[in-house]
Protein backbone atom coordinates (compact mmCIF):
# COMPACT_ATOMS: atom_id res chain seq x y z
CA UNK A 1 0.00 0.00 0.00
CA UNK A 2 0.99 3.84 -1.30
CA UNK A 3 1.62 6.43 1.62
CA UNK A 4 -0.96 7.84 -0.98
CA UNK A 5 -3.73 5.33 -0.57
CA UNK A 6 -3.11 5.37 3.32
CA UNK A 7 -2.97 9.19 3.35
CA UNK A 8 -6.89 9.31 2.16
CA UNK A 9 -7.72 6.33 4.42
CA UNK A 10 -6.81 8.15 7.36
CA UNK A 11 -7.88 11.17 6.15
CA UNK A 12 -11.65 9.79 6.10
CA UNK A 13 -11.31 7.73 8.95
CA UNK A 14 -9.13 9.89 11.63
CA UNK A 15 -10.22 13.45 13.05
CA UNK A 16 -9.14 16.39 11.68
CA UNK A 17 -7.86 18.08 14.89
CA UNK A 18 -4.95 15.40 14.98
CA UNK A 19 -2.58 16.34 12.32
CA UNK A 20 0.23 14.56 11.28
CA UNK A 21 3.78 16.34 9.89
CA UNK A 22 4.70 14.27 7.26
CA UNK A 23 2.39 12.10 4.86
CA UNK A 24 4.65 9.00 5.23
CA UNK A 25 3.24 5.98 7.03
CA UNK A 26 6.07 3.80 8.91
CA UNK A 27 6.43 0.26 8.29
CA UNK A 28 9.80 -0.74 10.55
CA UNK A 29 12.29 1.26 12.35
CA UNK A 30 15.58 0.34 14.32
CA UNK A 31 17.30 2.89 16.64
CA UNK A 32 17.56 6.27 14.58
CA UNK A 33 15.91 4.51 11.21
CA UNK A 34 12.84 4.17 9.44
CA UNK A 35 11.13 2.32 6.52
CA UNK A 36 8.27 3.45 5.25
CA UNK A 37 5.20 1.76 3.58
CA UNK A 38 7.09 1.93 0.33
CA UNK A 39 10.47 0.79 1.60
CA UNK A 40 12.17 4.15 1.64
CA UNK A 41 14.68 4.61 4.29
CA UNK A 42 14.86 7.77 7.07
CA UNK A 43 17.25 8.89 9.36
CA UNK A 44 15.03 9.80 12.58
CA UNK A 45 15.97 13.07 13.81
CA UNK A 46 12.51 13.31 15.71
CA UNK A 47 12.76 10.29 17.91
CA UNK A 48 8.53 10.27 18.25
CA UNK A 49 8.87 13.77 19.83
CA UNK A 50 11.72 13.13 22.35
CA UNK A 51 10.67 9.73 23.24
CA UNK A 52 13.71 7.74 21.84
CA UNK A 53 16.67 9.08 23.91
CA UNK A 54 17.57 5.10 23.52
CA UNK A 55 16.14 4.79 19.80
CA UNK A 56 13.87 2.62 18.10
CA UNK A 57 13.16 -0.76 19.45
CA UNK A 58 16.39 -0.93 22.33
CA UNK A 59 17.66 -4.46 22.41
CA UNK A 60 17.49 -4.33 26.34
CA UNK A 61 14.16 -2.73 25.92
CA UNK A 62 12.30 -5.16 23.84
CA UNK A 63 13.44 -7.99 26.08
CA UNK A 64 12.45 -6.40 29.35
CA UNK A 65 8.93 -5.93 27.59
CA UNK A 66 8.94 -9.33 26.31
CA UNK A 67 9.35 -10.55 29.44
CA UNK A 68 6.74 -8.68 30.89
CA UNK A 69 4.52 -9.46 27.99
CA UNK A 70 5.14 -13.56 29.10
CA UNK A 71 4.39 -12.84 32.88
CA UNK A 72 1.27 -10.21 32.80
CA UNK A 73 0.08 -7.31 31.02
CA UNK A 74 -2.23 -5.49 33.42
CA UNK A 75 -3.56 -5.85 36.94
CA UNK A 76 -4.16 -2.07 37.97
CA UNK A 77 -1.80 -1.25 39.99
CA UNK A 78 -4.78 0.38 42.49
CA UNK A 79 -6.20 -3.20 42.11
CA UNK A 80 -3.15 -5.45 42.45
CA UNK A 81 0.29 -3.97 42.91
CA UNK A 82 3.19 -5.15 40.84
CA UNK A 83 6.95 -5.33 41.59
CA UNK A 84 8.28 -3.48 38.40
CA UNK A 85 6.23 -0.36 39.06
CA UNK A 86 7.43 -0.19 42.92
CA UNK A 87 11.38 -0.95 41.46
CA UNK A 88 10.79 1.69 38.91
CA UNK A 89 9.47 4.78 41.66
CA UNK A 90 12.39 3.52 43.56
CA UNK A 91 15.02 3.77 40.75
CA UNK A 92 13.47 7.53 39.76
CA UNK A 93 13.47 8.16 43.56
CA UNK A 94 17.02 7.79 43.93
CA UNK A 95 18.01 9.45 40.70
CA UNK A 96 15.93 12.53 41.17
CA UNK A 97 17.30 15.92 42.06
CA UNK A 98 15.11 16.32 44.81
CA UNK A 99 15.89 17.44 48.22
CA UNK A 100 15.39 14.61 51.05
CA UNK A 101 13.45 11.53 50.91
CA UNK A 102 11.54 11.26 47.28
CA UNK A 103 8.56 9.45 46.16
CA UNK A 104 6.72 8.68 42.67
CA UNK A 105 3.35 7.69 41.34
CA UNK A 106 3.37 6.62 36.96
CA UNK A 107 0.54 7.53 34.43
CA UNK A 108 0.50 6.97 30.85
CA UNK A 109 1.23 10.47 28.94
CA UNK A 110 3.37 13.53 29.77
CA UNK A 111 -0.31 15.74 30.13
CA UNK A 112 -1.46 13.21 32.44
CA UNK A 113 1.89 13.50 34.95
CA UNK A 114 1.28 17.12 34.52
CA UNK A 115 -2.81 17.06 35.51
CA UNK A 116 -1.43 14.98 38.36
CA UNK A 117 1.43 17.37 39.62
CA UNK A 118 -0.74 20.16 40.05
CA UNK A 119 -3.21 17.81 41.77
CA UNK A 120 -0.49 17.15 44.52
CA UNK A 121 0.66 21.01 44.41
CA UNK A 122 -2.85 21.90 45.02
CA UNK A 123 -3.68 19.29 48.02
CA UNK A 124 -0.68 19.91 49.61
CA UNK A 125 -1.03 23.94 50.21
CA UNK A 126 -5.02 23.97 49.77
CA UNK A 127 -4.58 26.72 47.10
CA UNK A 128 -6.00 26.73 43.24
CA UNK A 129 -3.53 29.19 41.64
CA UNK A 130 -1.02 27.96 39.42
CA UNK A 131 1.65 30.06 37.87
CA UNK A 132 3.00 28.76 34.27
CA UNK A 133 5.53 30.66 31.19
CA UNK A 134 4.89 31.82 27.74
CA UNK A 135 5.73 29.38 25.16
CA UNK A 136 5.75 26.38 27.42
CA UNK A 137 4.19 22.99 27.04
CA UNK A 138 2.54 20.89 28.96
CA UNK A 139 0.19 19.13 27.37
CA UNK A 140 -3.60 18.82 25.49
CA UNK A 141 -5.84 18.02 28.24
CA UNK A 142 -7.85 20.62 29.49
CA UNK A 143 -5.71 21.77 32.42
CA UNK A 144 -2.21 20.92 30.63
CA UNK A 145 -3.52 22.77 27.59
CA UNK A 146 -4.64 25.80 30.01
CA UNK A 147 -1.03 25.87 30.97
CA UNK A 148 0.37 25.80 27.94
CA UNK A 149 1.53 29.52 26.64
CA UNK A 150 1.17 28.84 22.83
CA UNK A 151 -2.96 29.82 21.41
CA UNK A 152 -2.21 28.29 18.03
CA UNK A 153 -3.09 25.86 17.45
CA UNK A 154 -3.40 24.03 20.93
CA UNK A 155 -5.95 26.52 22.20
CA UNK A 156 -7.58 27.56 19.22
CA UNK A 157 -11.17 27.99 19.35
CA UNK A 158 -11.29 25.74 22.79
CA UNK A 159 -12.29 28.49 24.81
CA UNK A 160 -11.58 29.32 27.92
CA UNK A 161 -9.40 27.25 30.81
CA UNK A 162 -10.39 26.66 34.36
CA UNK A 163 -9.90 29.60 36.66
CA UNK A 164 -6.78 30.18 38.46
CA UNK A 165 -3.94 29.84 36.29
CA UNK A 166 -1.68 32.99 35.00
CA UNK A 167 1.21 32.60 32.50
CA UNK A 168 4.93 35.29 32.75
CA UNK A 169 6.59 35.94 29.69
CA UNK A 170 9.72 33.10 29.89
CA UNK A 171 13.15 35.09 29.02
CA UNK A 172 13.60 34.24 25.38
CA UNK A 173 16.05 36.41 23.57
CA UNK A 174 14.10 36.20 20.05
CA UNK A 175 11.14 37.17 21.97
CA UNK A 176 12.67 40.50 23.94
CA UNK A 177 12.35 39.02 26.69
CA UNK A 178 14.92 39.00 29.98
CA UNK A 179 15.04 37.89 33.14
CA UNK A 180 14.16 40.60 34.68
CA UNK A 181 11.13 41.20 32.21
CA UNK A 182 9.95 37.66 33.69
CA UNK A 183 10.57 38.65 37.40
CA UNK A 184 9.12 41.56 37.30
CA UNK A 185 6.14 40.15 35.38
CA UNK A 186 5.64 37.97 38.60
CA UNK A 187 6.09 41.04 40.56
CA UNK A 188 3.53 42.97 39.18
CA UNK A 189 1.16 39.39 38.91
CA UNK A 190 1.42 38.94 42.79
CA UNK A 191 0.60 42.74 42.59
CA UNK A 192 -2.58 42.65 40.02
CA UNK A 193 -4.11 39.28 39.81
CA UNK A 194 -3.45 37.17 43.03
CA UNK A 195 -1.73 36.69 45.93
CA UNK A 196 1.46 34.30 46.38
CA UNK A 197 -0.18 32.63 49.39
CA UNK A 198 -3.05 31.55 46.65
CA UNK A 199 -0.82 30.14 44.33
CA UNK A 200 -0.44 26.26 44.68
CA UNK A 201 2.33 25.69 41.47
CA UNK A 202 4.77 27.46 39.90
CA UNK A 203 5.62 24.73 36.36
CA UNK A 204 8.58 25.61 34.17
CA UNK A 205 11.04 23.64 31.63
CA UNK A 206 14.42 24.20 32.30
CA UNK A 207 14.49 23.65 28.77
CA UNK A 208 11.69 24.52 27.00
CA UNK A 209 10.78 21.96 24.36
CA UNK A 210 7.89 22.83 22.21
CA UNK A 211 8.91 26.81 22.92
CA UNK A 212 11.92 26.14 20.94
CA UNK A 213 14.78 24.61 23.28
CA UNK A 214 15.20 27.85 25.19
CA UNK A 215 16.98 27.63 28.14
CA UNK A 216 15.84 28.63 31.78
CA UNK A 217 18.43 30.87 33.26
CA UNK A 218 20.18 30.29 36.17
CA UNK A 219 18.90 33.24 37.84
CA UNK A 220 15.74 32.46 36.57
CA UNK A 221 14.99 29.09 38.24
CA UNK A 222 17.43 30.99 41.59
CA UNK A 223 14.45 33.43 42.06
CA UNK A 224 11.47 31.30 41.46
CA UNK A 225 13.07 28.78 44.36
CA UNK A 226 13.34 31.65 46.75
CA UNK A 227 9.98 32.34 45.99
CA UNK A 228 8.49 29.52 46.21
CA UNK A 229 10.59 28.30 49.73
CA UNK A 230 8.99 32.41 50.67
CA UNK A 231 5.69 31.53 50.03
CA UNK A 232 5.00 28.07 50.14
CA UNK A 233 4.87 27.50 46.35
CA UNK A 234 5.03 24.24 44.75
CA UNK A 235 7.89 24.98 42.29
CA UNK A 236 7.37 21.85 39.36
CA UNK A 237 9.78 21.25 36.72
CA UNK A 238 8.21 19.59 33.46
CA UNK A 239 11.21 17.30 32.11
CA UNK A 240 9.07 15.82 29.93
CA UNK A 241 10.61 17.00 27.13
CA UNK A 242 14.38 17.40 28.59
CA UNK A 243 14.49 14.37 30.47
CA UNK A 244 16.40 11.06 30.18
CA UNK A 245 19.92 12.27 29.37
CA UNK A 246 19.00 14.43 26.25
CA UNK A 247 20.82 17.34 27.80
CA UNK A 248 23.98 15.58 28.62
CA UNK A 249 22.50 15.12 32.50
CA UNK A 250 20.03 12.71 33.56
CA UNK A 251 16.99 15.84 34.59
CA UNK A 252 18.02 19.06 32.46
CA UNK A 253 17.54 21.20 35.58
CA UNK A 254 21.00 19.55 37.25
CA UNK A 255 22.49 22.23 34.78
CA UNK A 256 21.35 24.71 37.23
CA UNK A 257 21.87 24.33 41.16
CA UNK A 258 18.26 24.43 41.88
CA UNK A 259 15.93 21.31 43.60
CA UNK A 260 12.30 21.60 42.20
CA UNK A 261 9.85 20.38 44.30
CA UNK A 262 8.28 17.90 41.73
CA UNK A 263 9.13 16.47 38.10
CA UNK A 264 7.02 15.46 35.71
CA UNK A 265 8.36 12.93 33.52
CA UNK A 266 7.61 10.76 30.52
CA UNK A 267 8.84 10.70 26.51
CA UNK A 268 11.89 8.79 26.79
CA UNK A 269 11.45 7.54 30.19
CA UNK A 270 10.02 4.37 28.58
CA UNK A 271 11.88 4.16 24.78
CA UNK A 272 8.37 4.01 23.18
CA UNK A 273 6.20 3.04 25.41
CA UNK A 274 3.79 4.99 26.88
CA UNK A 275 4.56 5.68 30.67
CA UNK A 276 4.91 9.25 32.89
CA UNK A 277 5.75 9.84 36.32
CA UNK A 278 5.54 12.74 38.73
CA UNK A 279 8.65 12.02 41.47
CA UNK A 280 8.80 14.58 44.10
CA UNK A 281 9.57 15.72 47.52
CA UNK A 282 8.05 12.56 49.67
CA UNK A 283 6.24 14.74 52.40
CA UNK A 284 4.35 16.83 49.84
CA UNK A 285 3.57 13.21 47.56
CA UNK A 286 2.11 11.61 50.64
CA UNK A 287 -0.41 14.88 50.89
CA UNK A 288 -3.06 13.79 48.32
CA UNK A 289 -5.68 11.20 49.98
CA UNK A 290 -5.28 7.56 48.93
CA UNK A 291 -7.36 7.20 45.83
CA UNK A 292 -7.36 10.33 44.62
CA UNK A 293 -4.00 9.48 42.14
CA UNK A 294 -4.08 6.78 39.64
CA UNK A 295 -5.69 5.45 36.72
CA UNK A 296 -6.59 2.16 34.95
CA UNK A 297 -3.16 1.81 32.70
CA UNK A 298 -1.52 4.43 35.05
CA UNK A 299 1.82 2.86 35.38
CA UNK A 300 1.40 0.00 32.88
CA UNK A 301 3.47 -2.98 33.38
CA UNK A 302 5.36 -3.67 30.35
CA UNK A 303 6.00 -0.17 29.99
CA UNK A 304 7.29 0.01 33.82
CA UNK A 305 9.34 -3.07 32.58
CA UNK A 306 10.34 -1.20 29.32
CA UNK A 307 11.77 1.93 31.69
CA UNK A 308 13.94 -0.07 33.86
CA UNK A 309 15.47 -1.11 31.21
CA UNK A 310 16.03 2.23 29.55
CA UNK A 311 17.49 3.50 32.89
CA UNK A 312 19.74 0.69 32.36
CA UNK A 313 20.50 1.37 28.87
CA UNK A 314 21.46 4.80 29.38
CA UNK A 315 23.73 3.80 32.41
CA UNK A 316 25.17 0.85 30.96
CA UNK A 317 25.90 2.13 27.54
CA UNK A 318 27.14 5.75 29.17
CA UNK A 319 24.65 8.02 27.31
CA UNK A 320 24.90 11.12 29.41
CA UNK A 321 28.27 11.37 28.04
CA UNK A 322 27.14 10.26 25.08
CA UNK A 323 24.60 13.22 24.29
CA UNK A 324 27.51 15.57 25.32
CA UNK A 325 29.60 13.94 22.46
CA UNK A 326 27.03 13.96 19.92
CA UNK A 327 25.84 17.17 21.09
CA UNK A 328 29.21 18.60 20.54
CA UNK A 329 29.62 17.35 16.78
CA UNK A 330 25.99 18.46 15.99
CA UNK A 331 26.89 21.93 17.60
CA UNK A 332 30.09 21.85 15.13
CA UNK A 333 28.56 21.06 11.92
CA UNK A 334 25.38 23.85 12.49
CA UNK A 335 28.08 26.32 13.73
CA UNK A 336 29.58 25.46 10.06
CA UNK A 337 26.28 25.83 8.30
CA UNK A 338 25.39 29.07 10.29
CA UNK A 339 28.79 30.49 9.10
CA UNK A 340 28.11 29.71 5.36
CA UNK A 341 26.15 32.15 3.72
CA UNK A 342 24.51 29.48 0.70
CA UNK A 343 20.95 28.83 1.26
CA UNK A 344 18.94 30.10 4.18
CA UNK A 345 20.28 32.26 7.41
CA UNK A 346 21.15 29.93 10.50
CA UNK A 347 20.30 32.30 13.96
CA UNK A 348 21.19 31.62 17.35
CA UNK A 349 22.44 28.48 17.58
CA UNK A 350 21.63 26.64 21.46
CA UNK A 351 20.51 23.93 23.75
CA UNK A 352 22.91 22.05 26.37
CA UNK A 353 24.04 18.25 25.07
CA UNK A 354 22.32 16.89 22.66
CA UNK A 355 18.93 19.52 23.04
CA UNK A 356 20.07 21.19 20.18
CA UNK A 357 18.13 23.69 18.08
CA UNK A 358 18.33 27.07 15.94
CA UNK A 359 16.24 29.52 14.39
CA UNK A 360 15.78 29.91 10.35
CA UNK A 361 15.38 33.87 9.62
CA UNK A 362 14.50 35.99 6.81
CA UNK A 363 17.13 38.50 5.30
CA UNK A 364 15.89 41.10 8.25
CA UNK A 365 16.96 38.47 10.83
CA UNK A 366 13.14 38.35 11.18
CA UNK A 367 11.44 34.74 12.14
CA UNK A 368 10.98 32.70 8.44
CA UNK A 369 8.48 29.86 10.02
CA UNK A 370 7.64 29.29 6.17
CA UNK A 371 11.47 28.54 5.13
CA UNK A 372 11.83 26.32 8.61
CA UNK A 373 8.25 24.09 7.08
CA UNK A 374 9.86 24.34 3.82
CA UNK A 375 13.89 22.71 5.44
CA UNK A 376 11.58 20.54 6.87
CA UNK A 377 10.08 18.93 4.01
CA UNK A 378 12.80 19.24 1.73
CA UNK A 379 14.69 16.82 4.63
CA UNK A 380 11.82 14.40 4.42
CA UNK A 381 12.54 14.29 0.66
CA UNK A 382 16.28 13.44 1.63
CA UNK A 383 15.12 10.67 4.07
CA UNK A 384 15.55 12.65 6.90
CA UNK A 385 12.83 12.89 10.11
CA UNK A 386 13.50 16.41 11.51
CA UNK A 387 10.64 18.37 13.94
CA UNK A 388 10.20 22.07 13.75
CA UNK A 389 9.34 23.90 16.99
CA UNK A 390 9.39 27.61 18.74
CA UNK A 391 6.85 30.04 19.55
CA UNK A 392 7.37 31.59 16.14
CA UNK A 393 7.36 27.98 14.13
CA UNK A 394 11.16 28.85 12.84
CA UNK A 395 13.33 26.89 15.24
CA UNK A 396 14.56 23.67 14.04
CA UNK A 397 15.14 21.29 16.59
CA UNK A 398 17.05 17.31 16.83
CA UNK A 399 15.74 14.98 18.71
CA UNK A 400 18.00 12.00 17.71
CA UNK A 401 18.69 8.83 19.43
CA UNK A 402 21.44 9.15 21.51
CA UNK A 403 21.76 5.45 20.26
CA UNK A 404 22.73 6.56 16.91
CA UNK A 405 26.26 5.49 15.30
CA UNK A 406 28.81 8.13 13.82
CA UNK A 407 28.18 7.48 10.34
CA UNK A 408 24.06 7.64 10.88
CA UNK A 409 24.52 11.27 12.43
CA UNK A 410 27.05 12.27 9.53
CA UNK A 411 24.89 11.23 7.11
CA UNK A 412 21.92 12.99 9.05
CA UNK A 413 23.63 16.38 9.37
CA UNK A 414 24.65 16.14 5.61
CA UNK A 415 21.33 15.76 4.42
CA UNK A 416 20.13 18.33 7.01
CA UNK A 417 22.46 20.55 5.82
CA UNK A 418 21.56 20.08 2.27
CA UNK A 419 17.89 20.65 3.16
CA UNK A 420 19.47 24.10 4.70
CA UNK A 421 20.99 24.96 1.12
CA UNK A 422 24.49 24.40 2.46
CA UNK A 423 26.12 21.52 1.12
CA UNK A 424 25.27 19.71 -2.21
N1 LIG B 1 5.27 18.64 28.84
C1 LIG B 1 6.25 18.80 27.94
C2 LIG B 1 7.45 19.62 28.31
C3 LIG B 1 6.14 18.23 26.67
O1 LIG B 1 7.12 18.41 25.75
C4 LIG B 1 4.99 17.45 26.35
C5 LIG B 1 4.81 16.80 25.00
N2 LIG B 1 5.39 17.43 23.92
C6 LIG B 1 4.00 17.30 27.35
C7 LIG B 1 4.17 17.91 28.57
C8 LIG B 1 2.76 16.49 27.08
O2 LIG B 1 3.05 15.14 26.95
P1 LIG B 1 2.02 14.15 26.24
O3 LIG B 1 1.94 14.54 24.80
O4 LIG B 1 2.61 12.78 26.45
O5 LIG B 1 0.72 14.31 26.95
Amino acid sequence: MTNNELISRRDAAVARGLASAYPVFVARAENARIWDMEGKAFIDFAGGIAVLNTGHRHPKVLAAARAQLDAYTHTAFQILPYEPYVALAERLNALAPIDGPAKSVLFSTGAEAVENAIKIARAATGRAGVIAFTGGFHGRTHLAMSLTGKVSPYRDRLGLGPAGIFHVPFPCEPDGVSVDDSLNALARLFRADIAPADVAAIIIEPVQGEGGFHSAPEALLTALRELADTHGIVLIADEIQSGFGRTGKMFAIEHSSIKPDLITVAKSLAGGFPLSGVIGRANLMDQASPGSLGGTYAGNPVACAAALAVLDAIEEEGLLKRANLIGARIRERLEAFARSEAGVRIDALRGPGAMIAFDIVDAEGRPDAAAAKTVAQIALDLGLVILTCGIFGNTIRVLVPLTVPDDQLEDGLSRLGTALGKEN
